[in-house]
Protein backbone atom coordinates (compact mmCIF):
# COMPACT_ATOMS: atom_id res chain seq x y z
CA UNK A 1 0.00 0.00 0.00
CA UNK A 2 2.74 2.71 1.04
CA UNK A 3 4.36 1.57 -2.33
CA UNK A 4 1.35 2.61 -4.28
CA UNK A 5 0.66 5.86 -2.67
CA UNK A 6 4.81 6.98 -3.33
CA UNK A 7 3.93 6.10 -6.41
CA UNK A 8 0.75 8.41 -6.60
CA UNK A 9 2.06 11.07 -5.09
CA UNK A 10 5.91 10.97 -5.67
CA UNK A 11 6.28 8.57 -9.18
CA UNK A 12 8.80 5.90 -9.46
CA UNK A 13 12.08 8.18 -7.82
CA UNK A 14 12.37 6.59 -4.18
CA UNK A 15 11.68 10.38 -2.12
CA UNK A 16 8.96 10.96 0.06
CA UNK A 17 6.37 13.20 -0.82
CA UNK A 18 3.22 14.84 0.50
CA UNK A 19 0.59 12.80 0.55
CA UNK A 20 -1.76 15.27 -0.57
CA UNK A 21 -5.27 13.59 0.41
CA UNK A 22 -5.66 10.74 2.21
CA UNK A 23 -5.55 7.09 1.22
CA UNK A 24 -9.01 6.26 2.42
CA UNK A 25 -10.46 9.07 -0.07
CA UNK A 26 -8.17 7.68 -3.04
CA UNK A 27 -9.73 4.52 -2.68
CA UNK A 28 -13.06 5.56 -2.73
CA UNK A 29 -14.70 5.34 -5.74
CA UNK A 30 -14.77 7.82 -8.56
CA UNK A 31 -18.58 8.31 -8.09
CA UNK A 32 -17.95 9.02 -4.48
CA UNK A 33 -15.63 11.47 -5.22
CA UNK A 34 -12.35 9.27 -5.25
CA UNK A 35 -9.84 7.95 -7.32
CA UNK A 36 -11.68 4.15 -7.73
CA UNK A 37 -7.82 3.34 -6.69
CA UNK A 38 -8.17 -0.75 -5.31
CA UNK A 39 -7.70 -0.88 -1.42
CA UNK A 40 -5.73 -4.41 -1.42
CA UNK A 41 -6.37 -3.97 2.62
CA UNK A 42 -10.07 -4.67 1.75
CA UNK A 43 -9.05 -6.92 -1.45
CA UNK A 44 -7.09 -9.27 0.71
CA UNK A 45 -10.12 -9.63 3.25
CA UNK A 46 -12.64 -10.09 0.10
CA UNK A 47 -10.27 -13.33 -0.96
CA UNK A 48 -9.92 -14.58 2.94
CA UNK A 49 -13.45 -14.46 2.93
CA UNK A 50 -13.58 -17.17 0.28
CA UNK A 51 -11.91 -19.67 2.61
CA UNK A 52 -13.67 -18.90 5.08
CA UNK A 53 -17.41 -19.34 3.42
CA UNK A 54 -15.68 -22.71 1.57
CA UNK A 55 -14.79 -24.21 4.85
CA UNK A 56 -18.92 -23.56 6.00
CA UNK A 57 -20.14 -24.40 2.44
CA UNK A 58 -20.89 -28.01 3.12
CA UNK A 59 -19.07 -29.49 0.60
CA UNK A 60 -16.61 -32.32 1.70
CA UNK A 61 -12.68 -31.63 0.55
CA UNK A 62 -9.52 -33.43 1.16
CA UNK A 63 -7.98 -30.01 2.23
CA UNK A 64 -11.10 -29.62 5.22
CA UNK A 65 -10.11 -33.07 6.20
CA UNK A 66 -6.20 -32.14 6.45
CA UNK A 67 -7.10 -28.62 8.19
CA UNK A 68 -9.82 -29.99 10.39
CA UNK A 69 -7.31 -33.36 11.46
CA UNK A 70 -4.60 -30.74 12.09
CA UNK A 71 -6.32 -28.31 14.24
CA UNK A 72 -9.37 -29.55 15.68
CA UNK A 73 -8.52 -33.08 16.51
CA UNK A 74 -10.65 -34.77 13.82
CA UNK A 75 -13.44 -33.28 14.39
CA UNK A 76 -16.20 -33.46 11.84
CA UNK A 77 -18.23 -30.54 13.25
CA UNK A 78 -16.45 -27.92 14.50
CA UNK A 79 -16.43 -24.16 15.47
CA UNK A 80 -14.11 -22.10 12.85
CA UNK A 81 -12.66 -19.94 15.52
CA UNK A 82 -12.37 -22.34 18.20
CA UNK A 83 -8.39 -22.75 17.87
CA UNK A 84 -5.95 -20.84 19.40
CA UNK A 85 -3.95 -18.31 17.43
CA UNK A 86 -0.45 -19.64 18.20
CA UNK A 87 -1.19 -23.34 16.72
CA UNK A 88 -1.93 -22.35 13.42
CA UNK A 89 0.04 -21.36 10.25
CA UNK A 90 -0.22 -17.78 9.32
CA UNK A 91 -2.70 -17.86 6.37
CA UNK A 92 -4.82 -20.18 8.79
CA UNK A 93 -4.67 -17.51 10.92
CA UNK A 94 -5.51 -14.84 9.20
CA UNK A 95 -8.64 -16.63 7.30
CA UNK A 96 -10.28 -17.40 11.39
CA UNK A 97 -9.05 -13.77 12.76
CA UNK A 98 -12.24 -12.86 10.57
CA UNK A 99 -14.55 -14.45 13.00
CA UNK A 100 -12.03 -12.48 15.64
CA UNK A 101 -14.61 -9.43 14.66
CA UNK A 102 -11.27 -7.35 16.25
CA UNK A 103 -11.97 -4.63 13.38
CA UNK A 104 -14.51 -2.94 11.85
CA UNK A 105 -14.04 -4.30 8.00
CA UNK A 106 -14.07 -7.73 9.34
CA UNK A 107 -17.08 -7.06 11.48
CA UNK A 108 -18.51 -5.86 8.17
CA UNK A 109 -17.70 -9.24 6.72
CA UNK A 110 -18.66 -11.60 8.71
CA UNK A 111 -22.16 -9.81 8.76
CA UNK A 112 -22.39 -10.78 5.20
CA UNK A 113 -22.88 -13.86 5.89
CA UNK A 114 -25.80 -15.90 7.18
CA UNK A 115 -26.47 -19.58 8.10
CA UNK A 116 -28.85 -21.83 6.68
CA UNK A 117 -29.50 -24.05 9.38
CA UNK A 118 -29.71 -28.21 8.19
CA UNK A 119 -29.46 -30.08 11.54
CA UNK A 120 -28.47 -26.93 13.69
CA UNK A 121 -25.78 -28.24 15.28
CA UNK A 122 -22.97 -26.47 13.91
CA UNK A 123 -25.00 -22.80 14.23
CA UNK A 124 -24.92 -21.46 17.78
CA UNK A 125 -28.70 -20.23 19.14
CA UNK A 126 -28.10 -16.85 20.60
CA UNK A 127 -24.83 -15.53 19.06
CA UNK A 128 -25.06 -16.10 15.20
CA UNK A 129 -27.08 -15.02 12.22
CA UNK A 130 -29.25 -18.04 11.12
CA UNK A 131 -33.58 -16.61 11.94
CA UNK A 132 -33.27 -13.23 9.90
CA UNK A 133 -31.03 -10.45 9.04
CA UNK A 134 -29.82 -10.13 13.18
CA UNK A 135 -28.54 -12.82 15.52
CA UNK A 136 -31.71 -13.70 18.29
CA UNK A 137 -29.45 -11.94 21.40
CA UNK A 138 -29.82 -8.60 19.02
CA UNK A 139 -33.43 -8.97 18.22
CA UNK A 140 -34.53 -10.04 21.42
CA UNK A 141 -32.27 -8.73 23.97
CA UNK A 142 -34.70 -8.97 27.36
CA UNK A 143 -35.27 -12.69 26.64
CA UNK A 144 -31.85 -13.24 26.05
CA UNK A 145 -31.07 -11.78 29.37
CA UNK A 146 -34.23 -14.16 30.45
CA UNK A 147 -33.01 -17.28 28.92
CA UNK A 148 -31.73 -20.06 30.77
CA UNK A 149 -29.13 -21.54 28.10
CA UNK A 150 -27.15 -18.06 27.11
CA UNK A 151 -24.52 -20.79 24.65
CA UNK A 152 -25.94 -24.10 22.43
CA UNK A 153 -26.59 -24.78 19.18
CA UNK A 154 -30.27 -24.25 17.22
CA UNK A 155 -30.63 -27.94 17.86
CA UNK A 156 -30.29 -27.49 21.59
CA UNK A 157 -33.59 -25.28 21.75
CA UNK A 158 -35.85 -27.65 20.77
CA UNK A 159 -36.63 -31.90 19.23
CA UNK A 160 -38.14 -33.59 17.06
CA UNK A 161 -41.58 -35.25 17.82
CA UNK A 162 -43.48 -37.59 15.43
CA UNK A 163 -41.17 -36.21 12.55
CA UNK A 164 -41.84 -32.32 13.76
CA UNK A 165 -39.36 -29.92 15.10
CA UNK A 166 -41.05 -28.52 18.43
CA UNK A 167 -39.39 -25.24 19.83
CA UNK A 168 -38.39 -25.63 23.10
CA UNK A 169 -36.59 -22.29 24.75
CA UNK A 170 -36.67 -21.96 28.47
CA UNK A 171 -36.89 -18.81 31.00
CA UNK A 172 -35.71 -18.25 34.54
CA UNK A 173 -39.19 -17.07 35.19
CA UNK A 174 -42.61 -16.42 33.26
CA UNK A 175 -42.43 -13.33 30.90
CA UNK A 176 -43.76 -10.01 31.52
CA UNK A 177 -44.02 -6.37 29.66
CA UNK A 178 -41.45 -5.91 27.54
CA UNK A 179 -40.57 -9.94 27.18
CA UNK A 180 -44.00 -10.85 26.10
CA UNK A 181 -43.74 -8.57 23.19
CA UNK A 182 -40.10 -9.96 22.25
CA UNK A 183 -41.87 -13.29 22.83
CA UNK A 184 -43.86 -12.51 19.99
CA UNK A 185 -41.29 -11.23 17.18
CA UNK A 186 -39.10 -14.47 18.28
CA UNK A 187 -42.32 -16.45 17.45
CA UNK A 188 -42.28 -14.87 14.25
CA UNK A 189 -38.29 -15.00 13.34
CA UNK A 190 -38.17 -19.38 14.25
CA UNK A 191 -41.79 -19.48 12.38
CA UNK A 192 -39.45 -19.04 9.10
CA UNK A 193 -37.25 -21.44 9.76
CA UNK A 194 -37.62 -25.21 8.87
CA UNK A 195 -35.10 -27.66 10.51
CA UNK A 196 -34.48 -30.54 8.16
CA UNK A 197 -33.00 -33.71 10.26
CA UNK A 198 -29.78 -35.07 8.21
CA UNK A 199 -28.87 -32.21 6.43
CA UNK A 200 -25.91 -30.39 7.18
CA UNK A 201 -25.77 -25.99 8.11
CA UNK A 202 -24.28 -24.08 5.49
CA UNK A 203 -23.17 -20.81 5.14
CA UNK A 204 -24.42 -18.81 2.52
CA UNK A 205 -23.73 -15.33 1.43
CA UNK A 206 -26.29 -12.53 1.90
CA UNK A 207 -25.23 -10.08 -1.06
CA UNK A 208 -25.61 -13.16 -3.70
CA UNK A 209 -29.52 -14.38 -5.11
CA UNK A 210 -27.56 -18.02 -4.82
CA UNK A 211 -25.85 -17.68 -2.02
CA UNK A 212 -22.74 -18.26 -3.09
CA UNK A 213 -19.76 -16.13 -2.08
CA UNK A 214 -18.34 -13.90 -5.07
CA UNK A 215 -15.26 -12.34 -4.09
CA UNK A 216 -15.82 -8.85 -6.16
CA UNK A 217 -19.32 -8.87 -4.78
CA UNK A 218 -17.73 -8.59 -1.67
CA UNK A 219 -14.79 -6.30 -2.31
CA UNK A 220 -17.51 -3.64 -3.74
CA UNK A 221 -19.94 -4.39 -0.52
CA UNK A 222 -16.67 -3.49 1.87
CA UNK A 223 -16.19 -0.56 -0.10
CA UNK A 224 -19.76 0.31 0.00
CA UNK A 225 -19.68 1.09 3.17
CA UNK A 226 -17.17 3.98 2.75
CA UNK A 227 -18.99 7.32 2.99
CA UNK A 228 -18.97 9.88 -0.13
CA UNK A 229 -17.66 13.29 -0.23
CA UNK A 230 -20.19 15.86 -0.38
CA UNK A 231 -22.81 15.09 -3.42
CA UNK A 232 -21.83 18.85 -5.00
CA UNK A 233 -18.29 17.79 -5.06
CA UNK A 234 -18.77 14.64 -6.08
CA UNK A 235 -20.78 15.79 -9.33
CA UNK A 236 -17.85 18.25 -10.12
CA UNK A 237 -14.78 16.00 -9.94
CA UNK A 238 -14.56 13.47 -13.10
CA UNK A 239 -15.14 14.62 -16.68
CA UNK A 240 -14.51 12.04 -19.66
CA UNK A 241 -13.27 14.35 -22.40
CA UNK A 242 -10.28 15.04 -20.99
CA UNK A 243 -6.77 13.45 -20.39
CA UNK A 244 -6.58 11.50 -17.20
CA UNK A 245 -3.31 13.38 -15.90
CA UNK A 246 -5.70 16.63 -16.10
CA UNK A 247 -8.80 14.42 -14.32
CA UNK A 248 -6.28 14.33 -11.80
CA UNK A 249 -5.49 17.79 -11.58
CA UNK A 250 -9.41 18.74 -11.37
CA UNK A 251 -9.80 15.54 -8.43
CA UNK A 252 -7.22 17.61 -6.66
CA UNK A 253 -8.34 21.38 -7.44
CA UNK A 254 -11.67 20.50 -6.20
CA UNK A 255 -10.96 19.09 -3.39
CA UNK A 256 -8.46 21.93 -2.20
CA UNK A 257 -5.26 19.89 -2.88
CA UNK A 258 -3.22 21.54 -5.23
CA UNK A 259 0.65 22.75 -3.90
CA UNK A 260 -0.65 26.06 -4.13
CA UNK A 261 1.91 28.19 -1.81
CA UNK A 262 -0.68 28.35 1.59
CA UNK A 263 -1.18 24.96 0.85
CA UNK A 264 2.67 24.36 1.15
CA UNK A 265 2.49 26.08 4.46
CA UNK A 266 -0.12 24.03 6.22
CA UNK A 267 1.72 21.06 5.07
CA UNK A 268 4.90 22.47 7.23
CA UNK A 269 6.95 23.31 3.89
CA UNK A 270 8.66 26.73 4.79
CA UNK A 271 8.51 29.70 2.37
CA UNK A 272 9.93 33.12 2.57
CA UNK A 273 7.65 35.30 3.21
CA UNK A 274 7.84 37.38 0.21
CA UNK A 275 7.65 34.21 -1.39
CA UNK A 276 3.69 33.58 -0.21
CA UNK A 277 2.46 36.17 -2.69
CA UNK A 278 -0.04 35.39 -6.06
CA UNK A 279 2.85 34.77 -8.79
CA UNK A 280 0.01 37.20 -11.26
CA UNK A 281 -0.47 39.92 -9.71
CA UNK A 282 1.63 39.35 -6.08
CA UNK A 283 -0.79 41.06 -4.17
CA UNK A 284 -2.07 38.96 -1.78
CA UNK A 285 -0.74 35.12 -0.26
CA UNK A 286 -1.09 32.48 -2.54
CA UNK A 287 -4.54 30.31 -2.30
CA UNK A 288 -6.73 28.55 -4.83
CA UNK A 289 -9.83 30.87 -4.34
CA UNK A 290 -7.33 33.92 -5.57
CA UNK A 291 -5.62 32.54 -8.26
CA UNK A 292 -8.18 30.77 -10.18
CA UNK A 293 -11.00 32.86 -9.81
CA UNK A 294 -10.46 36.71 -7.71
CA UNK A 295 -6.77 37.47 -9.10
CA UNK A 296 -7.32 40.24 -11.79
CA UNK A 297 -5.38 38.12 -14.58
CA UNK A 298 -6.97 35.26 -14.37
CA UNK A 299 -10.70 36.49 -14.26
CA UNK A 300 -9.95 38.08 -17.34
CA UNK A 301 -9.08 35.26 -18.84
CA UNK A 302 -12.49 33.76 -17.51
CA UNK A 303 -14.19 36.75 -19.12
CA UNK A 304 -12.77 36.44 -22.42
CA UNK A 305 -13.55 32.94 -22.29
CA UNK A 306 -17.37 33.86 -21.77
CA UNK A 307 -17.29 36.35 -24.56
CA UNK A 308 -16.11 33.86 -27.10
CA UNK A 309 -19.10 32.43 -25.98
CA UNK A 310 -21.53 35.78 -26.35
CA UNK A 311 -21.77 35.64 -23.04
CA UNK A 312 -21.42 38.27 -20.60
CA UNK A 313 -21.68 37.17 -16.46
CA UNK A 314 -20.68 37.81 -12.85
CA UNK A 315 -18.34 34.78 -12.00
CA UNK A 316 -18.52 33.29 -8.90
CA UNK A 317 -15.32 33.77 -6.70
CA UNK A 318 -14.65 30.12 -5.54
CA UNK A 319 -13.46 27.42 -7.95
CA UNK A 320 -16.58 25.37 -6.84
CA UNK A 321 -18.84 28.18 -7.60
CA UNK A 322 -17.21 28.52 -10.83
CA UNK A 323 -17.00 25.10 -11.82
CA UNK A 324 -20.69 24.78 -11.55
CA UNK A 325 -21.45 27.73 -13.26
CA UNK A 326 -19.70 26.51 -16.48
CA UNK A 327 -21.01 22.85 -15.68
CA UNK A 328 -24.63 23.90 -14.75
CA UNK A 329 -25.44 27.17 -16.50
CA UNK A 330 -22.92 27.51 -19.61
CA UNK A 331 -23.94 23.94 -19.82
CA UNK A 332 -27.70 24.47 -20.28
CA UNK A 333 -26.56 26.04 -23.88
CA UNK A 334 -23.56 24.11 -24.62
CA UNK A 335 -23.87 20.54 -22.76
CA UNK A 336 -22.27 19.17 -19.20
CA UNK A 337 -19.42 18.01 -20.99
CA UNK A 338 -18.44 20.55 -22.71
CA UNK A 339 -19.22 23.35 -20.37
CA UNK A 340 -17.46 20.98 -17.92
CA UNK A 341 -14.37 20.57 -20.19
CA UNK A 342 -14.00 24.45 -20.95
CA UNK A 343 -14.03 25.12 -17.01
CA UNK A 344 -11.15 22.46 -16.74
CA UNK A 345 -8.70 23.49 -19.48
CA UNK A 346 -9.14 27.64 -18.57
CA UNK A 347 -7.90 26.14 -14.93
CA UNK A 348 -5.48 23.91 -16.12
CA UNK A 349 -3.69 26.87 -18.13
CA UNK A 350 -3.69 28.87 -15.65
CA UNK A 351 -1.91 26.47 -12.65
CA UNK A 352 0.61 25.50 -16.07
CA UNK A 353 1.32 29.45 -16.02
CA UNK A 354 1.35 29.84 -12.78
CA UNK A 355 4.09 26.87 -12.78
CA UNK A 356 6.13 28.33 -15.33
CA UNK A 357 6.51 31.48 -13.74
CA UNK A 358 7.19 29.53 -10.52
CA UNK A 359 9.94 27.16 -12.13
CA UNK A 360 11.47 28.81 -14.90
CA UNK A 361 10.52 32.04 -14.71
CA UNK A 362 8.28 32.55 -17.60
CA UNK A 363 6.37 34.98 -18.28
CA UNK A 364 2.36 34.24 -15.77
CA UNK A 365 -0.44 34.55 -18.59
CA UNK A 366 0.16 35.65 -22.08
CA UNK A 367 -1.76 37.94 -24.05
CA UNK A 368 -3.30 34.69 -26.39
CA UNK A 369 -4.01 32.48 -24.10
CA UNK A 370 -7.79 32.39 -25.14
CA UNK A 371 -6.32 31.03 -28.31
CA UNK A 372 -4.78 28.55 -26.75
CA UNK A 373 -8.16 27.78 -24.94
CA UNK A 374 -9.44 27.19 -28.20
CA UNK A 375 -7.06 25.46 -29.72
CA UNK A 376 -6.74 22.76 -26.64
CA UNK A 377 -10.58 22.15 -26.30
CA UNK A 378 -10.80 21.45 -30.12
CA UNK A 379 -8.27 19.06 -29.89
CA UNK A 380 -9.83 17.49 -26.97
CA UNK A 381 -13.36 17.56 -28.30
CA UNK A 382 -12.14 16.16 -31.68
CA UNK A 383 -10.23 13.09 -29.53
CA UNK A 384 -13.35 12.35 -27.50
CA UNK A 385 -16.72 13.25 -29.03
CA UNK A 386 -17.55 11.64 -32.62
CA UNK A 387 -20.07 14.60 -33.57
CA UNK A 388 -17.01 16.68 -33.63
CA UNK A 389 -16.51 17.13 -37.83
CA UNK A 390 -16.36 21.57 -38.05
CA UNK A 391 -13.16 22.81 -38.65
CA UNK A 392 -11.16 24.40 -36.02
CA UNK A 393 -11.74 27.97 -37.67
CA UNK A 394 -16.14 27.56 -36.74
CA UNK A 395 -15.22 26.73 -33.26
CA UNK A 396 -13.23 29.35 -33.44
CA UNK A 397 -16.14 31.94 -34.53
CA UNK A 398 -19.39 30.44 -33.35
CA UNK A 399 -18.76 27.93 -30.65
CA UNK A 400 -22.25 28.01 -30.02
CA UNK A 401 -23.29 26.57 -33.27
CA UNK A 402 -20.58 23.78 -33.37
CA UNK A 403 -21.40 23.05 -29.41
CA UNK A 404 -25.26 22.32 -30.55
CA UNK A 405 -24.11 20.38 -33.82
CA UNK A 406 -22.55 17.92 -31.39
CA UNK A 407 -25.71 17.90 -29.12
CA UNK A 408 -27.83 17.04 -32.29
CA UNK A 409 -25.23 14.49 -33.31
CA UNK A 410 -25.49 12.52 -29.48
CA UNK A 411 -29.42 12.84 -29.88
CA UNK A 412 -29.28 11.16 -32.75
CA UNK A 413 -27.03 8.36 -31.91
CA UNK A 414 -28.95 7.74 -28.85
CA UNK A 415 -32.38 7.74 -31.52
CA UNK A 416 -30.41 5.33 -33.66
CA UNK A 417 -29.57 2.99 -30.99
CA UNK A 418 -33.03 3.11 -29.72
CA UNK A 419 -34.57 2.07 -33.00
CA UNK A 420 -31.74 -0.18 -34.42
CA UNK A 421 -32.62 -2.43 -30.84
CA UNK A 422 -33.67 -5.81 -31.43
CA UNK A 423 -37.67 -6.08 -30.16
CA UNK A 424 -37.96 -7.58 -26.61
ZN1 LIG B 1 -3.29 37.38 -7.90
Amino acid sequence: MSIQRRFLWGGPGLNKKISWVKWDCVCRDKVKGGLGVPDLLRKNLALLGKWWYRFGDGVENLWKRVVREKYYGGRSEVDITAVEYSRVSKLWRDIIKIGGQSSRLRNMLVEGFKWEVGEGNKVDFWQERWAGDKTLRDLCPRLYALAVKKEGKVSDMGKWDEGRWAWHVEWRRGTIGREKDEEGVLEKALEGVKLKEGVRDVWKWRHEMDGKYVVKTAYVFLDSMESALEDQICKLIWCRLVPSKVAFFRWRLCLNRLPTKENLQKRGVQLQEEGMFCEFCNGVVEEANHLFCICYKTWLVWVEVLNWWGLESVLPNTVVGVAEFFIYELGRIVGKEIGSCLFLVVAWYVWYRRNAQVFREDEGIPENLLERVQVKTFLWLKAKVNGCVFPFHEWQSCPTECAKAVKRHKRMRKQFSKEAAPPR
